[in-house]
Order: structure tokens, then sequence, then C-alpha cells
């Protein structure tokens, strides 16, 4: 059974008050969460849901946006002020080392190169392979979605094989990577920007209804304002910030 709390559920410009992308994945008793993106406000969207950003123990990374990735060097620095001494996993694109590098240097000068207490180490995610990322078998596709790297789709198994499906499309144009990625999964996580707008390199409601979708369970998140002033659709549920649900 994993936990799983929206902290942020929102798109990169705050649309209807929401935080950032940024699930927490719980998995279950002895393992440590795990965020499922970390957009900017993500710490503050952790805070709002009553979780504790120190005892996160990976992060996987869809792509290297700033409303997925940017509360990175944030997550890292309150980490460090806060003493923390366990180690912090960061999966994602390739580039995500040099990225957050950069991150971090352009917003506290200096961080990137201090001495922690704990390890931060960084694995990448390459499109079509499969990597064991603390504990859960992550597997990645590539999104249609340019963002200085490739941006992933992911599948992530949790508790071994036969063990719970959650796939994720990050941010996406329709791609039947998608129908792949999320293929009889308990969970799919997916973005609903728009409606029906043609809208270059992002998913819309419009997509997922005329695929076939296998998941379970699919719930809406990185609407618009255009998207979250609809009536909820009746096929699929849509997320809000600090929705908790359980697969
Ligand atoms: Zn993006
Ligand atoms: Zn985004």
């Amino acid at each position: 059974m994993i936990t799983v709390t929206f902290a942020g559920c929102g798109d990169a410009f705050g649309s209807g008050g929401r935080f950032q992308a940024c699930i927490h994945l719980r998995p279950g008793a002895g393992q440590a969460p795990v965020l499922l993106d970390c957009g900017a406000t993500s710490l503050t969207a952790l805070r709002r849901s009553g979780l504790d950003p120190g005892e996160i123990g990976a992060v996987l990374v869809s792509h290297l946006h700033g409303d997925h990735f940017g509360g990175l060097p944030f997550l890292i620095l309150d980490g460090q002020f806060a003493r923390r001494t366990a180690p912090l996993l960061i999966a994602g694109p390739p580039g995500t080392q040099q990225r957050l590098t950069a991150a971090m240097e352009c917003l506290f000068p200096g961080s990137a190169q201090v001495r922690r207490r704990f390890d931060v180490r960084v694995l990448e995610l390459f499109p079509g392979a499969t990597k064991d990322v603390a504990d859960i078998t992550v597997r990645a596709w590539e999104a249609r979605h340019p963002s200085g790297a490739p941006a992933l789709i992911l599948r992530l198994t949790v508790g071994g094989t036969g063990g719970t499906v959650i796939a994720y499309t990050g941010d996406t144009a329709w791609t039947a990577a998608i129908t792949r990625a999320s293929h009889q999964a308990d969970l799919l996580i997916a973005e609903a920007y728009h409606w029906d707008k043609p809208v270059p390199h992002h998913l819309r409601y419009a997509d997922l209804v005329t695929h076939e979708i296998t998941a379970r369970r699919v719930i809406l998140t990185h609407m618009s304002a255009d998207m979250l002033a609809r009536q909820p659709p009746a096929a699929y549920e849509a997320a809000h910030d600090g929705l908790v649900i359980t697969v």
C-alpha cells in the first residue's frame, strides 16, 4: 500500500493558487518517502501538507523545467541547515547533475560546492532503460516536451515484481509511450493542461479520452486555469493540493 500525497499539482504559473509539481509517495514502513518531481514551490507545498522534507530519500525528476526540478536547491539547502545526515538520491534525465549544479550556483552562489553532512547522489535515467531507484524499479520513456534534455514519462514499480505500479506522464504532448508506460498500472498520474485546446508540448484531457488507457485509476494534474474552470471530467479524478490517496 502506497500513500500518495499531491502536495503540489499545479502548472508552472500558479494557476488556481496551486503549488508546482510535487507528488509525495510513502511506500510503507521502513522505506523513506520518494518525491515525484520537485517544483520550485515544493518546500512550502510539503510543509503545507504536513510532510517532512528531511525524510525524503529520493526524488524522481520527470524533466528539467523549473516547475518540476526547481525546488531541488531549496530541498538540499534545507537539509544542510537542518543537519540532515541521511543521503538523498536524485534521479532524472541525462544532464540532471549539470543543470542542478547550475541552478544551485545561480540561486545561491557557492552552494553547489559546499561540503555537506549528507550525500547527494544524482542518477541519470535514460529513455528506454530501467533502473532501480531506492527500492523502486523505474522505467522511462521519452516524452514530447522540449526542456534542454530528454523529458521522461515514468513507470514506477514498488514492491518488486507484481508490486504496485504508478505511471506519471510528466509534461508531454500525446505519445503512444503514455499507453505503454501506464499499461494496467494501478495509478496513472496524467497531465491535463487543457481540455481540448491545441497547445504544443502539453497533454490535454481530450488526448487521454481518445486513446486507450488501461490504468485502473487516472488522476489529472498540472491543470491550467482554463482546465480548472471546467467541471471535473466524469471519466477521471482531478488532483488538488493536499489530496491524499492510497494505491
Ligand atoms: Zn515542462
Ligand atoms: Zn510543468
